[in-house]
């Protein structure tokens, strides 16, 4: 076994041991407290941040102001086969502090990423508006200049962690109008600043989110991530990090989703026969083994390409593509498998299918991967 081999299964068990009292919370906030005070009491959090700011390392494969992409695609593989709200509280403090790395004041980044390390502070990422989604150039959310630094005005949604995260990271423009890719900065926003109001809503799995609305917030010239102009590009270099650990997470929901499909299909009988000796069924199961095998080579290869600093855009667009949409499409078959217990709540697959969901639209939609991987094959096409 590799030490990413190792990292993945030591992640699994950890989760495993959580999944009941996560289950047992009385809320979604709750249970994200829960996940992350586990997270933190095990030192799991480290593995989403860069070693230079309290993070974790595997052996030197990745510069110490970077996250290793192959240890975080290990550990979420792992988290999501135990627990989906362990894995999305691990992932989203990565996500939600990333920018502070390559771009924040570096006093900043060592103070509010240690705690995050900690697990005393909880991140969230900010970007996508009303009428902002897929096309980031599109954020109308404005930031003006002050004495003391900007004034922010405007309303992102779709927040992970929104009320419970003490930061976002939060694209906001500066200049020209939505659509304009170049007017854009990021900033650090604390959630306690005076103006910044939360309104929460629900999906179909439980997960903290919601509107961050931000009413004349003023934020200190030190908030500003990089320099003004470079926003889209703090932004897209986040998601570049961290999207095929979201293919990561898929194949580990649809492993799970297997395993259950298996256990369930051995001890079921209909028609005087375990459910498992019909061929129908077989044929399922070995469909879904060797696509979840197929899924997991792209995230490696997509994972080891980030981080040996290669151009992988296409590598990262296969692997969230074929990953979540495998994903997807595996604990569907397990719900079918599972009959009437597979709609039932509180069965494990009844939740995969609705936590898998989300995967095949946040961090750039399926069909943005594909634009992605068509715009690689056309540039290198040299015929047409
Ligand atoms: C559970 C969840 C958690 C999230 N967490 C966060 C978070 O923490 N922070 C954050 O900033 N955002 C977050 N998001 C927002 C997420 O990133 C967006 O929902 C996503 O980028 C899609 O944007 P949209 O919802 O506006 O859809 P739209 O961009 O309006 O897209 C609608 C549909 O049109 C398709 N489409 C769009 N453009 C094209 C095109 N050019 N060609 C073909 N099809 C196209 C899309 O693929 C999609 O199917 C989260 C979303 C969810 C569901």
């Amino acid at each position: 076994m590799s030490e990413l081999d190792d990292l993945q299964s030591d992640a699994e068990q950890a989760a495993r041991s959580m999944q009941a009292k996560v289950a047992c919370a009385a809320d979604e906030d709750g249970a994200a407290r829960v996940a992350l005070g586990f997270l933190a009491k095990n030192d799991w959090l480290g593995w989403a941040l860069p070693e230079a700011y309290g993070g974790h390392a595997v052996g030197g494969r990745v510069a110490a102001e970077k996250v290793s992409v192959e240890a975080l695609c290990a550990v979420r593989r792992g988290l999501a086969r135990g627990c989906g709200m362990v894995d999305l509280m691990f992932v989203e403090q990565g996500l939600g502090s990333y920018a502070l790395a390559l771009g924040g004041a570096k006093d900043l980044a060592q103070e509010l990423m240690g705690e995050y390390a900690a697990g005393t502070r909880i991140a969230a990422f900010a970007v996508t508006e009303k009428d902002a989604g897929s096309d980031l150039a599109g954020v109308s959310t404005q930031a003006v200049r002050t004495d003391r630094g900007y004034c922010l005005t405007g309303a992102k949604t779709f927040i992970t962690n929104a009320g419970i995260a003490h930061d976002y990271t939060l694209l906001a423009r500066v200049a020209g109008e939505p659509g304009d890719r170049s007017g854009l900065a990021m900033f650090r926003v604390p959630a306690s600043a005076r103006g910044l109001e939360v309104k929460r809503f629900e999906v179909m799995a439980s997960h903290p989110i919601g509107e961050v609305i931000l009413n004349d917030v003023q934020v200190d010239q030190r908030d500003l991530i990089g320099e003004e102009g470079q926003g889209l590009d703090l932004a897209l270099g986040v998601l570049a990090r961290f999207r095929t650990s979201v293919a990561a997470a898929a194949v580990g929901f649809g492993e799970r989703a297997l395993e259950e499909s298996l256990a369930h299909l051995k001890s079921r009988k209909q028609f005087g026969r375990s459910l498992s000796s019909f061929q129908g069924l077989r044929f399922d199961l070995a469909e879904m083994d060797t696509r979840l095998a197929a899924a997991a080579l792209l995230v490696s290869h997509a994972a080891a390409c980030v981080d040996a600093e290669e151009d992988s855009k296409a590598e990262v667009a296969r692997a969230k593509l074929f990953a979540t949409e495998t994903a997807s499409w595996v604990c569907d078959k397990a719900v079918q498998h599972h009959g009437g217990l597979g709609v039932r709540r509180g069965t494990v697959v009844e939740l995969l299918f609705r936590e898998v969901r989300a995967l095949r639209i946040y961090e750039g939609t399926s069909e943005i991967q594909k634009l992605i991987i068509a715009k690689h094959l056309l540039n290198q096409d040299t015929s047409s």
